[in-house]
């Protein structure tokens, strides 16, 4: 398997409860690298343009409005066959179907509020860290 990038978000949810440390351990612990990271308040319309793909579902303003409730942080993980990786560590998108030691079953509170984002595809995570980054910004 390829050496890859993906997009992390650590959610309001989380970064509320001060958890950050805690889930950047669980990436570094599974051997993924943070190469890039950034504490952002997303606006609403900021919010609305990265989560476009889901305009249509009924989750999407109410998904939005948390997503820029309060402070999130952006990074991008790298490692070998990082896009499934970390799918993997995150767990099921409902903390209550995520296996046990996955972040969102130990850290997530519900569907919505479930403490992070990872990319769904290799081609995804492209567009989704140039969204939050500039080259410059990205230091292996
Ligand atoms: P994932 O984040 O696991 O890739 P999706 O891309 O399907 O999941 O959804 C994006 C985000 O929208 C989820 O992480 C979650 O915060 C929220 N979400 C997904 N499904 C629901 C739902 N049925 N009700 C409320 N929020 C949802
Ligand atoms: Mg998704």
């Amino acid at each position: 398997m390829a050496i890859q990038r993906t997009l992390s978000i650590i959610k309001p949810d989380a970064t509320e409860r001060n958890l950050t440390g805690s889930i950047n351990a669980r990436f570094e612990q599974a051997g993924l690298r943070i190469i890039a990271q950034k504490r952002l308040h997303l606006t609403r319309a900021q919010a609305e343009k990265f989560y476009e793909v889901h305009k249509d579902k009924a989750f999407y303003d109410s998904l939005c409005e948390y997503m820029s409730s309060g402070p999130v942080v952006a990074q991008v993980l790298c490692g070998e066959d990082a896009v499934a990786q970390n799918r993997k560590i995150m767990g099921a998108t409902n903390p209550a179907n995520a296996e046990i030691g996955t972040i969102r079953r130990d850290f997530g509170q519900s569907i919505e509020h479930n403490a992070v984002h990872g990319s769904d595809s290799p081609e995804n995570a492209q567009i989704e860290i140039s969204f939050f980054f500039s080259q410059l910004e990205i230091v292996e």
